[in-house]
């Protein structure tokens, strides 16, 4: 009898490409583990937030790398909608790692290197079984360089702005485009040039432009995409 491999989907690219819906979209068809491993980050950056650990002018590195073992992040199934959410010590925090106060400092943070290490080794616990799609920023290059399905998402700035500007309005949060703007390219930038696992386009990744597909069109491309692979591994 043939076993059908569940193989490790890493999704890369540049903020607000609609990575994790995506992700979400494919976990749900293939009946796979989804995993936004931006949102961790989030979690750490409320978390240090929360501690007063970041004030305007600075980032107190030191302590948030000391309570670092203070923080638990677990995703839990929101039974109503069927999609994971995640909690700091036991709260629910889906909802405010989404606010701008936490994206204008998360890339700052995702920058400290004993938070990557902590991030990266709760991810690889997660995918050791096969059978996840996880999004990021280093998902391809360094969470799994052995996933068998690599994919490097991008869009064109204005769509991705207005993309996720109406999520964050739809949300119930007030922003502007400017300010959606400002905040995406600088965390582009900053992600792109940082010294500890950078966003890059591995070597085998196979690129998407999502700028002018729909969600669904985006969905049928990349499930194609993972049906030949599983064949493939599960020869
Ligand atoms: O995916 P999302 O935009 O929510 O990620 C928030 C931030 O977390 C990114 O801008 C990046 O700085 C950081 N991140 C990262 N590595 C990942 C995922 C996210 O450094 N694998």
């Amino acid at each position: 009898m043939q076993t059908i491999k569940k193989i490790v989907i890493a999704i890369d690219g540049f903020s607000s490409c609609g990575k994790s819906t995506l992700a979400k979209e494919l976990a749900k068809e293939l009946n796979y583990i989804f995993i936004d491993s931006g949102a961790m980050y989030r979690g750490v950056t409320l978390f240090a937030l929360q501690r007063n650990l970041i004030t305007k002018n600075k980032i107190d590195r030191q302590t948030i790398i000391k309570s670092l073992e203070q923080v638990e992040l677990s995703f839990l199934l929101n039974q109503e909608t069927k999609s994971p959410e995640l909690h700091l010590n036991g709260v629910n925090i889906a909802k405010e790692i989404r606010s701008p106060r936490v994206a204008s400092y998360v890339s700052q943070v995702a920058t400290i290197r004993e938070v990557r290490e902590k991030m990266v080794a709760d991810q690889r616990k997660m995918g050791q079984n096969g059978g996840i799609v996880m999004d990021g920023r280093d998902i391809s290059s360094v969470v799994f360089p052995n996933a068998e399905l690599k994919l490097f998402i991008t869009a064109e700035i204005d769509e991705r702005v207005q993309r996720r500007y109406n999520e964050l309005i739809e949300n119930g949060i007030s922003t502007t485009k400017k300010e959606v703007k400002t905040n995406l390219v600088e965390r582009d930038q900053m992600d792109s040039s940082r010294e500890e696992s950078p966003l890059i386009q591995v070597a085998d990744a196979i690129v998407i432009d999502n700028t002018n597909l729909s969600k669904s069109e985006q969905s049928a491309l990349v499930l194609s995409l993972v049906k030949q692979k599983i064949e493939v591994e599960s020869k």
